[in-house]
């Protein structure tokens, strides 16, 4: 019987990085290992689907870049097209796998799975764990429970969503979590059990066109470029006024508590909204929401981030920014409550 066909878009990550030994577990590197290398130590995957593997980049994802990205959601979006393809996965560092999991979700108009996967230790560990996710990842892009579920991150047996799975540790295996949502399927041998699903729209559901986005990174350049501006004790203006020079489109400051901000920075930030960068409000702490605060932030027109994370505030921040014409408050507070 014809098997399903899996595609596979790699883009680097310690799933392909090599060490000097079986126990260098940190400060490995990419050193030419392919993911069609990764495949010889998953012969079984040949039971699962067909797979067809395609590079993208190769790359140690903390280089990530919105090019990157670009690129690897046009080239998903026209194999999510082909009649003879069932799911695509995508293998990626794990560092900002979840940054890259968000962008495809908003963006990409398929229901088909797609998925991503990596591994925490590098290809050449003792117990690394980048072929059994590999093989998983596969059987979830083939599972048709996955179908309509957006884009979904799977790795140590578990799957969780692009929007709600964050990275929490920065080397055991088991690193992936949602720390409000949690995850939503788990896999154990073969079987794979599906728990939750979201609320938030994706892929089909959302208004957000990747030729739209190709645009505006051909007419700037880049897409919007948005900072992260983490707060702290001693806070001060002097990396919102560098933000704003570096020609910022938005601000996410990562704020504590509620999104809080110093009083040493606040009137920067100010500044920053009446020269017309979007200041979105996010929060240092890992879980739950930030919501609206101090009515001189809403009255600035500071968007809080809801339940996003900094870092997805800041892509979901890109995409609006490159997508609507006029961007109003309005405009982004809106996409910040329904994505
Ligand atoms: N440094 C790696 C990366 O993100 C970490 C990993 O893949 O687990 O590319």
């Amino acid at each position: 019987m014809a098997k399903p066909k899996v595609v596979i878009f790699a883009t680097g990550g310690t799933i392909v990085s090599s060490g000097a030994s079986a126990t260098q577990m940190t400060g490995y590197s990419i050193q030419g290992l392919k993911v069609e290398d990764l495949l010889g130590a998953v012969p079984m995957l040949s039971d699962v689907a067909d797979v067809e593997v395609h590079q993208v980049a190769n790359i140690d994802s903390s280089s990530m870049t919105s090019a990157v990205w670009l690129t690897l959601a046009r080239a998903i979006e026209e194999a999510a097209a082909r009649h003879d393809v069932t799911g695509i996965v995508v293998t990626h560092g794990t560092d900002t796998m979840e940054e890259t999991a968000y962008f495809l979700t908003l963006v990409l108009k398929t229901h088909k799975p797609v998925v991503l996967t990596g591994a925490m230790r590098p290809a050449t560990a003792l117990s690394a764990d980048g072929p059994l996710n590999l093989l998983n990842a596969v059987r979830v892009a083939v599972d048709p429970d996955a179908v309509g579920r957006g884009v979904l991150i799977a790795l140590n047996d578990t799957i969780g969503t692009a929007r709600d799975t964050t990275k929490m540790h920065p080397t055991n295996v088991a690193t992936f979590r949602g720390p409000d949502f949690g995850m939503v399927g788990m896999i154990a041998g073969s079987r794979i059990e599906w728990l939750a699903k979201s609320d938030k729209s994706h892929t089909l559901d959302t208004p957000w066109h990747l030729e739209t986005l190709e645009r505006y990174a051909k007419e700037h350049g880049a897409l919007p470029r948005v900072d992260i501006l983490y707060s702290h004790v001693d806070d001060d203006g002097v990396f919102v006024n560098a933000s704003v020079a570096a020609g910022a489109k938005a601000i996410v400051h990562a704020g504590t508590g509620n999104g809080s901000i110093h009083e040493a920075t606040v009137m920067h930030l100010y500044e920053a909204a009446k020269a017309g960068v979007m200041v979105i409000r996010a929060s240092r702490t890992p879980s739950g929401m930030t919501v609206e605060g101090l009515d001189e932030w809403q009255a600035a027109g500071f968007v809080p981030a809801g339940s996003l994370n900094p870092a997805k505030a800041r892509v979901l921040a890109q995409v609006v920014l490159a997508s609507v014409d006029t961007t109003t408050v309005d405009a982004v507070l809106d996409a910040f409550h329904r994505f």
